[in-house]
């Protein structure tokens, strides 16, 4: 399959902390954004080249076009060297095929996964693999608003 770096520092790797986003839609791009802020590496992958576009012009990471369950394309983000690796497109078995690679072949120990189905989430708990649900989190949000019984904005 083709694929190809977009932009990127070649020694991202060698940072302390590296982490590797699959999906760079309004979640994966925000979260690039942030770390490359803070000053950690970061790899992010996308099929869809236009997605990058969401990236702020001050990221410094790496964008990388491909398909993130593709280990050639995993290989080519350095995923040996990475701290963490984030799967969030839009697709759940996706975030889930790129999670257990990242956990099982790559032995990496933070891996995180986006589930919208949330009855599968316990099931890649026990596997090791953190997943958030945007449905639970906003659950979560909702629960504490309406516990205020002012109705202030918090
Ligand atoms: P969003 O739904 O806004 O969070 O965006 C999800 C992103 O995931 C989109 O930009 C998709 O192009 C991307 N995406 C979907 N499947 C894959 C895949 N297999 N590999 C890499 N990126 C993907």
């Amino acid at each position: 399959m083709y694929y190809t770096v977009i932009k990127g520092d070649e020694d991202l790797g060698k940072q302390d902390e590296y982490t590797i986003i699959a999906g760079c839609g309004r979640l994966g791009a925000n979260l690039a954004n942030k770390l490359s802020e803070e000053g950690e590496g970061v790899t992010i992958i996308d099929s869809d080249r236009d997605a990058f576009r969401k990236l702020s012009p001050s990221y410094s990471g790496i964008s990388l076009v491909g398909d993130a369950t593709d280990l050639g394309v995993l290989r080519d983000a350095d995923i040996e060297k990475a701290t963490a690796v984030v799967s969030v497109t839009n697709y759940d078995n996706t975030n889930i095929m790129v999670a257990q690679l990242a956990k099982k072949m790559f032995g990496i120990g933070r891996v995180i996964a986006r589930l919208y189905d949330t009855e599968r989430e316990c099931v890649y708990q026990e596997l090791g693999i953190n997943t958030i649900s945007p449905a639970v989190l906003s659950i979560k949000e909702i629960d504490k608003l309406l516990d205020n019984e002012e109705g202030d904005v918090l």
